[in-house]
């Protein structure tokens, strides 16, 4: 296979991945983020009044039922056991504010009615006497929500909580949002399914380090890509914004942001990692105490973060991409734009304008570094996308 050099725009877990594996093919790569660290979103930092490993840009917790993605991220660093046990502050049918269990499970359940019912009993009771069963096929959010729990434990627990996430009344949303979320009738907190849940001991930092650690890997921060940058390179893989490339010829594609607002305790402030706040009226939509994420580790201070989110604006950092109607279309312009262009493949959660979780992440990031490999071997053009967008 010929040697090529090749340019990683991004060095969160996408760079870095389709980096380190190109590296060990032989390439030269060059990395480049425009922020003063690497791991993109993931980025762990130890703050040094506390100790506390705080997840800068929000809390990430890997998890995933892909055997390599498990099996590849352990190369690099130890994943300490940790389960993702969420709790949600809300008001209950009396209109009594009250903290209960998330995902709904059991104890949501049993607590929220004041009931003591067994597994098979909530089952009749959530069906019979919650659910709208006359809903067959829905389509939102909210027709999810009343079709699989009812308007109770909606207006509870998703709507006020989805109308500050994203900006939106839940009718207008798709009922795929909600399917992410399990409804259980036993006493399984666990927030996720999957089979390998965990926390990288020294942080998502320190891991994407080490993956960035090869002879054959430069890593340039504060330096932002443009295209000119790309001419002296084989090929570019670009995990910036997809509109950002084309300078938004085409208009921005729509994000929410995130705010965090800080706040520092002695002790131990909420008694969990992520506290949920389901009501409307409460600006923010959860509170997140870092320490908890990695519960191997004590410390006497604690680091919190306030969460609220909003409509992302030109200079604020793109989180959540919306992918209504409006942006769907847009997005396909951008990609008929983007297969037009030699030279570049568009990777990772900006460069191809999805949520893409860390585990899917770096199993995109694998299959691209390998159909590139493939293509320099048969001496076919790489491709714009390796993973379709829409
Ligand atoms: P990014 O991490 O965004 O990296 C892209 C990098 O490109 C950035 O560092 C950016 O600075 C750089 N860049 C962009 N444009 C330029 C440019 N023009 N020049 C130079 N550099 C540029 N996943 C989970 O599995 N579990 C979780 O619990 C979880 N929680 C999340 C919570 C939130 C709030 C969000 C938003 C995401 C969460 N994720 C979670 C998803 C996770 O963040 C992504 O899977 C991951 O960050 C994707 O990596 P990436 O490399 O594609 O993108
Ligand atoms: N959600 C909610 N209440 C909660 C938690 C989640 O209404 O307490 C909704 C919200 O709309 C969210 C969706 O369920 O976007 C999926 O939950 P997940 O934890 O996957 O949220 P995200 O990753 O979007 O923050």
């Amino acid at each position: 296979m010929p040697k090529t050099k090749l340019l990683m725009v991004g060095a969160g877990l996408s760079g870095a991945v389709i980096g380190r594996h190109l590296a060990e093919a032989g390439h030269e790569i060059t990395v480049v983020d425009a922020r003063s660290h690497i791991g993109g979103n993931c980025h762990t930092e130890r703050d040094e009044k506390t100790g506390v490993n705080v997840h800068v840009y929000g809390p990430h917790i890997f998890h995933t039922d892909d055997g390599e993605v498990w099996d590849y991220v352990n190369q690099f660093e130890t994943f300490m056991p940790y389960k993702n046990r969420v709790k949600t502050t809300s008001l209950d049918p009396q209109g009594v504010r009250g903290v209960f269990s998330l995902p709904i499970n059991l104890h949501t359940i049993n607590q929220f009615f004041g009931k003591t019912l067994r597994p098979d009993e909530a089952r009749d009771f959530i069906v019979n006497e919650q659910a709208d069963t006359s809903i067959n096929d829905p389509q939102t959010f909210e027709e999810q929500a009343m079709r699989f729990v009812g308007k109770d434990l909606y207006e509870a627990f998703f709507k006020g909580y989805t109308i500050k996430q994203w900006g939106m009344h839940p009718s207008e949303l798709p009922a795929s949002i909600l399917k992410r979320l399990p409804v259980r009738f036993n006493y399984d907190d666990n927030y996720f399914f999957h089979k390998y849940q965990g926390m990288p001991e020294n942080g998502y930092t320190a891991m994407i380090e080490k993956i960035l650690d090869h002879p054959s890997i430069t890593v340039k921060l504060e330096t932002v890509f443009d295209r000119k940058m790309g001419e002296v390179f084989d090929h570019v893989f670009y995990s910036g914004p997809l509109d950002g490339y084309f300078d938004y010829e085409l208009g921005r594609l729509g994000y929410r942001t995130l705010d965090f607002e800080r706040f520092d305790f002695d002790g131990d402030y909420q008694g969990c990692a992520v506290m949920n706040y389901g009501e409307e009226s409460v600006p923010y939509t959860r509170i997140t105490e870092h320490k908890h994420f990695s519960p191997w580790e004590e410390h006497d201070g604690s680091v919190c973060y306030r969460e609220f989110s909003r409509a992302a604006e030109p200079e604020d950092i793109p989180y959540y991409p919306i992918r209504q109607v409006k942006e769907k279309a847009q997005l396909a312009d951008y990609v008929a734009l983007a297969e037009q262009t030699e030279g570049v493949t568009f990777v990772g959660r900006l460069g191809t304008y999805r949520y893409l979780d860390m585990d899917v992440t770096i199993r995109e990031a694998l299959d691209t570094a390998r159909g590139f490999a493939t293509a320099l071997e048969t001496g076919e053009k790489a491709p714009a996308f390796f993973v379709a967008p829409v």
